[in-house]
């Protein structure tokens, strides 16, 4: 029989919302589109109840859209995927299920073992999740390819030079536009006095309001449903992307590590989560910017700086996934046990101000920018040595834009150094480092310079105590070991008395004491 005439189902994952991609056939004639609702992933995780209402608001405002152009399209609630692509296929008389590679490695697993087993009930045809049709700009082989030739020095700068060599972007022939790589040492600014520019808002339509009254209600979920606004259509989220490079996009590259209480995005594009579910794709978000930089309506220490992060860091860090998977899930390098802290689900279980606020920023969001990310709630959970695991989890849950293949690498590799495969060094810092970058501490409880004492910052304490747990790695890396020397340097009771204060800070932090409970590979 001829490929076009088997009956196909198109099986369109709630991440895969593009017409790009070769999940969803260009002709209507092709095919049946089935989107599935699965309680069970739902349930894997106490997820951000504005997570859900994001991911089911995308998906069903994708399937109307479809709807309307005379696609055959059916929206199923089951108790998994693989049991929804069934059904489907049960009742459409499908032979065939396209589908792009699932963006987790639990779920291709088991989709492949439910076609191989045949309660798929059809052939099981899975499309590159990159190149042309995928959604990442390289095939999974071609980043192995890459990744098999580095050797020891697999790291994200020769990852992202290759990128941009091969895609020609910020390219002056064979030179990096204005002569370098990267424009970090200019992108490292605290905080300016004014403020950034106010955001647009997306105003939840009916439907996305009918998602909210149902998630509001269901049990089990963190945060609420009130204040959502995140872009749930492709429009919306080009709006998303257009304001950005109009009127954030300046202040990106100088104020990226810059941290501001009580602000929430600042100059971040906030693209992520309409990014990591297909509303725009990696390619145009980096063909709009480049272009916008050749327009002059963006200086080139930010275009770089953003370019960067989404073909550097995000393609990397997706490849790195695939490579490392399931192993990546046990990562536990430093050996580190403790339970999770009560605060990052109730920020106010802590009165450290810089913990608070990140915090409380994702349980009113489900987001927190890059470096509350790694340098506030990763550096805390790295220096108080928080099972990889379980922070890891508490990411997935809690983020809008969180998925295993994006969160378990920062977490696990760049956050917690669980991971040591691709990083130079943990990214381990003291009070010092928040206070340069942030206008936390000035009215925080504890003073940052103090080491030791009632209101010693915290941070100090448990980065020298760090420093002294893992003093052969220290030693051996350059760019770490002259720590040592300063830790050498004092006496020995002084030394005692940061550890023995780092210490009497750690018996008081209260565990979380939920009772929720998580599942890897459910959906
Ligand atoms: P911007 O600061 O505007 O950056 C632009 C884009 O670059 C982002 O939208 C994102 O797509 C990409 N990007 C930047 N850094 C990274 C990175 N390290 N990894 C992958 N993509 C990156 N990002 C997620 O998308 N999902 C996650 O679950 C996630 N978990 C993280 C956990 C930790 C511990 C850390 C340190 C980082 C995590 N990140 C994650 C990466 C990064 O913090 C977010 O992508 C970013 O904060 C999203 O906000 P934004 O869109 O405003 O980003
Ligand atoms: Fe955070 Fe320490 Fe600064 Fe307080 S003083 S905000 S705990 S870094």
């Amino acid at each position: 029989m001829a490929a076009q005439s088997i009956p196909t189902a198109f099986f369109v994952g709630p991440w895969d919302l593009h017409r790009d991609l070769a999940c969803v056939p260009d002709d209507p004639a092709a095919g049946s589109v089935v989107l599935v609702e699965s309680v069970a992933k739902g349930q894997a995780l106490p997820y951000h109840r504005q997570k859900l209402v994001l991911v089911l608001s995308a998906l069903h405002h994708f399937a109307r859209e479809l709807e309307a152009e005379g696609y055959d399209v059916e929206v199923v609630h089951t108790p998994t995927y693989g049991e929804g692509i069934r059904r489907h296929v049960e009742a459409r008389g499908a032979e065939r299920v396209v589908a792009l590679q699932p963006r987790e490695w639990g779920l291709q697993r088991s989709l492949e073992a439910a076609a191989e087993s045949g309660e798929l009930g059809a052939e099981l045809d899975l499309r590159p999740d990159g190149g042309e049709g995928g959604h990442f700009l390289l095939r999974r082989e071609e980043f192995e390819a890459w990744a098999e030739e580095q050797g020891s020095s697999f790291r994200m700068d020769s990852f992202y030079r290759f990128m941009r060599q091969r895609e020609g972007w910020l390219m002056d022939g064979d030179e990096p536009e204005g002569g370098r790589w990267s424009f970090d040492q200019e992108n490292r600014q605290p905080p300016p006095d004014e403020s950034p520019p106010d955001l647009p808002r997306y105003e939840p339509d009916d439907l996305t309001r009918e998602i909210m009254a149902r998630v509001r209600e269901w049990p089990g979920h963190w945060g609420e449903v009130d204040g959502f606004d995140w872009p749930v259509t492709r429009e919306q989220a080009l709006a998303e992307l257009d304001h950005f490079l109009e009127l954030r996009g300046e202040g990106f590259g100088p104020y990226q590590d810059a941290m501001v209480h009580g602000e929430r995005f600042l100059w971040h594009s906030r693209l992520s989560p309409a990014l990591n579910l297909g509303l725009v794709l990696p390619r145009e978000v980096v063909e709009r910017t480049v272009g916008a930089y050749r327009e002059g309506r963006l200086p080139l220490a930010s275009a770089e700086g953003f370019v960067r992060q989404i073909i550097g860091w995000r393609e990397f860090l997706r490849g790195l996934y695939w490579r490392r998977m399931p192993e990546l899930r046990e990562a536990n390098h430093l050996q580190a046990s403790r339970l999770l802290p009560a605060f990052y689900w109730q920020p106010e279980r802590t009165d450290m101000r810089c913990l608070e606020d990140s915090a409380r920023a994702v349980l009113e969001t489900g987001y927190a920018h890059h470096i509350q990310r790694l340098m506030v709630l990763g550096n805390f959970a790295l220096l108080a040595g928080v099972e990889p695991i379980q922070l890891s989890h508490w990411f997935w849950a809690a983020f809008v834009d969180a998925y295993e293949w994006v969160e378990l690498p920062n977490v696990h590799g760049m956050a917690l150094y669980a991971d040591p495969s691709f990083t130079t060094k943990p990214y381990a810092a003291s009070g010092a480092y928040i206070d340069r970058m942030s206008n936390y501490c000035g009215d925080c409880r504890y003073r940052v310079k103090e080491r030791t004492g009632e209101n010693a910052c915290p941070f100090n304490s448990l980065f020298w105590r760090f420093i002294a747990r893992h003093r052969d790695l220290v030693a051996k890396n350059p760019r770490m070991s002259a720590l040592l020397g300063t830790w050498r340097r004092w006496s020995e009771e002084q030394r005692q008395e940061i550890l023995e204060q780092a210490e009497g800070f750690l018996d008081g932090l209260e565990p979380a004491e939920h009772g929720w409970s998580f599942e890897d590979d459910a959906g």
